[in-house]
């Protein structure tokens, strides 16, 4: 049984070992998946797993944590941190370790810490107690990861996080965030400043949106939610604020929704009170100048009326009286007053010029004008000035230049006369020449360069940049010897500024000064019409001698000769020109034109012309004389010595065409402003209605309007003018504009409506010293049909008399009418043509009387040969004539034959010179009569 028992429990125990075995086996498998699996659970982790024993030598690292140290598992095992880490962090470590193993504890901390490669990584470390079997504490082990990733957005958020709260805490900007449903839940200061709220009211919840906003912005608000709850945010807008006081204050306001927030919002809120209130000061100083500017320019408009309308009557009467009778010294003295009162309204206009340009005011009045006709009448303006001087005046246009140009002629000629009159001004001998040219071309027009050069006293280098500034003049001594306002330029300068061009100056003292500007110009719609584009062929080869001791004027001279075809030789004194005249006929091609100019050096030109008649070489058919000089004597003599003509210098190139192909047999080409139109109007009389306010300038108006021969009834406004209308007629009416009782405007519109009845319409110009832009469009639209701006002149006037006569087809070849004078002779008019020299009076009468008998044979002879050119030739010089003397009815009759001459129609033409014939007769006594008064 023992034995039994032995051996079942030797059985027993056998397979009890056997089943320990067994177990153990099993469990030292166990053991060694799970130790597999916990060493891949660690290596799978991104987690750094190391040991450590008590004396902190590592006895464990796994491969992450290695990687991550930068050190291999065998070089690991056996240090210590101080081995591996800098002394500081690895003090740090032994720390943390001794009181894991002191006090039995878990430690969490995060850290920087510095890897191998010497860049740094935040981790988060662990560190537990190792325990043995029985618990006792053997160790440390650690894990720690990166963070670095978490800790860098963390610091990005808190940097964020601090520029928010700056921008709060600075008070910069009001700062609110507030519930969707209107409670403010946290402000800044400057928030609670600008609604005047204390912090109080924040907690307390008083402080709502809907309390500070007044009631009129409740929409816009409520607009403003949902366009948050749309879009997170929207546009700034302005609003009010209603502080707790009740006052309100400008605001602009910006919202967006709270990030991560469906119902809170942040306010950002900019006080804009003060920059408000300077809005509305600057609007209503906006519109103070603006009313300052209108009452400035009203102002302007009154004063050029105020001043235009006694300037009338000094300079018109002051005109007037010179016509009549005077002593010597009357007459000397009246034209002080006249030369004194005309630079006195200049002034005038300077002032009122400046005063617009600086008020902004100054406009261009645009339109198509013949630019050589518009210069060469502005030089000729300015010619008595220079030639007094003894000056040459001349301008070149140069052939390329278009002859029309759209633009404002009135201020170009401004320009053009301030630049012309200040080279006159400041030159003592020499020259003074206007030069023009093409600078440029594109689609829309051109651009044309200008220049005035003169040889006078020049400008000193530091004083051009100046004299282009108001009131500065280069000399500005009390003792200068030159007037002046000191505007002309600045004026000048503006209105280049306005034609889009420049102005400037090249000038040497002593030497001369050359102006320069430019402006633009548009070419008219019927595009380029170039100057005498066609010039006629009969012209071309004809020889022609220039004489001109002026090297400038002989060039411009050549210029405009070879442009049309013509050849010429050019000389510069007597001498000069004798030869080359005895070199032409010795050749056998003598000259067919000789140009003269009068003023020659040593033989001028009267002599060479008396030489040329007493020498040996044939004299030219035709020779014409270009003077300086609008002396009667000097027309005399030319007419004496058998010149073909005499022009004015400085000769416009159509005067000269005209006057070349005149001569030369041609027709010259229709002009409607051509010089006779005036003439005619003189030639007619009319009755005519002057309405005017004004007795001086009735009686101004009627002086020169009689003298012309017309007959004037005056009517002091338009009330009385409508009446006298009712029971008579008139051909033309001139009409004030501001008058008592009823004004021009009105009184023009109440005629024009009266015509609608009769089908009539009477011309009716207006007169007024209003010269403001839009005074003319004014007066044309009422119904006037011209309109003249005061001072009224006589030539003026009479001009525009015979273009409005013209226009209504009223007068065209001087028939109607009757004789305008009574008396035959007007010896007031004859005087005035000689300038008041009476012995010079009695010698062209005493021509007249040879010379009249001749041209009446000569009228006789072409009309019996059908020779029109001869005709009109005879005709032109007999009115001419009979103009000096202000014989009216040998003026229209001879003028009334040059018509019928020019229209080539010769019937009738014996009948109207049997009357010349017999109206000569009439007047030959009183001229004889005259010749034998003492
Ligand atoms: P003012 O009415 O005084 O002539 P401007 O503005 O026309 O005024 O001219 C200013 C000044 O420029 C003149 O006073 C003169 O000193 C100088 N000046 C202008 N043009 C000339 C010139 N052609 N030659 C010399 N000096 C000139």
């Amino acid at each position: 049984m023992k034995r039994m028992l032995s051996k079942i429990l030797a059985t027993e125990v056998a397979s009890e070992l056997q089943h320990e075995v067994a177990l153990r086996k099993r469990l030292e498998h166990a053991l060694r998946e799970s130790q597999a699996v916990h060493t891949s659970l660690v290596e799978s982790l991104p987690l750094n797993v190391f040991r450590k024993d008590l004396a902190g030598k590592f006895v464990f690292a796994n491969q992450r944590c290695c990687d991550t140290l930068g050190i291999s598992l065998s070089e690991i095992v056996g240090k210590t941190d101080f081995d591996i880490f800098p002394a500081e962090l690895a003090q740090k470590f032994k720390e943390d370790d001794l009181r894991v193993i002191r006090d039995g504890t878990t430690v969490e901390k995060e850290e920087e810490v510095r890897q191998a490669d010497g860049s740094t990584i935040w981790v988060q470390t662990l560190k537990a107690p190792v325990r043995d079997a029985r618990g006792a504490i053997v160790g440390v082990q650690g894990m720690f990861w990166d963070i670095s990733a978490r800790m860098h957005a963390e610091e990005a958020r808190r940097v964020s996080d601090a520029k928010f709260r700056q921008l709060v805490d600075s008070n910069l900007i009001g700062v609110m965030v507030a519930n969707l449903d209107g409670r403010v839940l946290e402000a800044n200061d400057t928030f609670l400043k600008i609604v005047d709220y204390t912090r109080d009211a924040l907690s307390s919840g008083e402080l709502r949106w809907d309390n500070i906003t007044p009631a009129e912005y409740h929409a816009a608000d409520q607009h403003a939610v949902k366009r948050l709850l749309e879009v997170g945010s929207c546009e700034p807008w302005e609003k009010e604020y209603l502080r707790r006081d009740g006052s309100r204050v400008d605001v602009l306001v910006g919202v967006t929704m709270l990030a991560g927030s469906t119902t809170e919002c942040v306010c950002f809120v900019l006080d804009i009170s003060e920059h408000k209130k300077h809005e509305t000061a600057l609007k209503q100083a906006k519109e103070a100048a603006d009313a300052a500017s209108h009452a400035k320019s009203l102002f302007m408009a009154n004063m050029s009326h105020e001043i235009r309308t006694p300037m009338n009557a000094i300079l018109g009467l002051t005109e007037f009286v010179l016509g009549t009778p005077l002593t010597a010294e009357q007459s000397e003295n009246l034209k002080l007053v006249l030369e004194s009162g005309e630079s006195l309204l200049a002034i005038i206009n300077d002032v009122l010029d400046f005063s617009k340009v600086e008020a902004g005011k100054m406009a261009l009045d645009i339109g198509p004008f013949a630019l050589r006709e518009c210069l060469g009448d502005t030089l000729k303006s300015l010619a008595g000035k220079a030639h007094c001087k003894n000056l040459e005046l001349a301008c070149h246009v140069e052939p390329a230049v278009p002859e029309f140009v759209v633009g404002d002629p009135g201020r170009l000629r401004q320009i053009v006369v301030n630049l012309v009159g200040n080279a006159i001004k400041f030159t003592e001998q020499g020259e003074v020449v206007l030069d023009v040219r093409e600078a440029s071309r594109a689609d829309d027009g051109l651009e044309l360069h200008l220049v005035v050069a003169d040889t006078g006293i020049g400008i000193p280098p530091d004083k051009q940049s100046q004299i282009f500034a108001p009131f500065e003049q280069a000399d500005n001594s009390p003792t200068r010897n030159f007037g002046g306002t000191g505007l002309g330029l600045t004026i000048a300068s503006r209105l280049v500024e306005l034609m889009g061009g420049r102005i400037w100056i090249e000038s040497e003292v002593g030497r001369g000064s050359r102006f320069h500007f430019t402006a633009r110009f548009a070419l008219p719609d019927n595009g380029d019409v170039t100057a005498t584009a066609d010039p006629a062929t009969t012209l071309h080869g004809t020889k022609v001698l220039v004489v001109d001791d002026n090297a400038t004027c002989r060039e411009i001279t050549d210029e405009m000769l070879r442009h049309w075809g013509l050849v010429p030789t050019l000389a510069g004194d007597a001498t000069d020109a004798l030869t080359a005249m005895q070199l032409a006929s010795a050749t056998g091609e003598p000259f067919q034109l000789l140009l003269i100019d009068s003023g020659l050096p040593v033989v001028d030109g009267f002599h060479l012309v008396q030489r040329l008649q007493c020498g040996d070489v044939p004299v030219p058919p035709f020779i014409m004389m270009l003077s300086s000089s609008e002396s009667r004597r000097d027309i005399a003599r030319c007419e004496k010595l058998g010149v073909t003509s005499y022009l004015l210098k400085p000769v416009k190139q159509s005067e000269l065409f005209n006057a070349i192909a005149l001569v030369l047999g041609l027709d010259s080409p229709e002009d409607a402003s051509s010089p006779a139109a005036p003439l005619l109007a003189a030639a007619v009389s009319l009755r005519i209605l002057l309405v005017e306010d004004s007795l001086v300038n009735q009686k101004l108006a009627v002086g020169v309007l009689s003298k012309q021969g017309h007959r004037v009834t005056a009517a002091n406004h338009g009330r009385e003018a409508l009446a006298l209308l009712d029971t008579q007629a008139f051909d033309v009416i001139l009409m004030d504009v501001q008058m008592p009782e009823m004004d021009g405007l009105e009184a023009t519109r109440l005629i024009r409506a009266r015509e609608l009845q009769t089908g009539r319409h009477s011309p009716i110009i207006a007169m007024t010293a209003h010269a403001m832009k839009g005074d003319r469009e004014r007066c044309l639209a009422a119904g006037m049909d011209e309109y003249i701006s005061k001072p009224i002149r006589a030539q003026g006037l009479c001009e525009t008399i015979a273009r409005v006569m013209q226009a209504a087809g009223l007068i065209g070849t001087g028939q109607e009418g009757e004789p305008a004078m009574s008396d035959l002779v007007d010896w007031a008019v004859a005087l005035d043509s000689v300038g008041g020299d009476a012995d010079l009076l009695r010698e062209v009468v005493d021509a007249f009387l040879a010379e009249a008998p001749r041209q009446l044979l000569a009228a006789e002879n072409a009309i019996r040969d059908g020779d029109h050119v001869t005709l009109r030739r005879a005709a032109h010089t007999l009115k001419g004539n009979a103009r000096y003397f202000g014989a009216q009815e040998v003026f229209d009759l001879a003028s009334e034959l040059e018509g019928l001459a020019e229209k080539q129609q010769l019937a009738g033409a014996q009948e109207i010179r049997a009357k010349l014939v017999e109206g000569m007769a009439r007047l030959t006594p009183i001229l004889l009569d005259y010749m034998n008064r003492k």
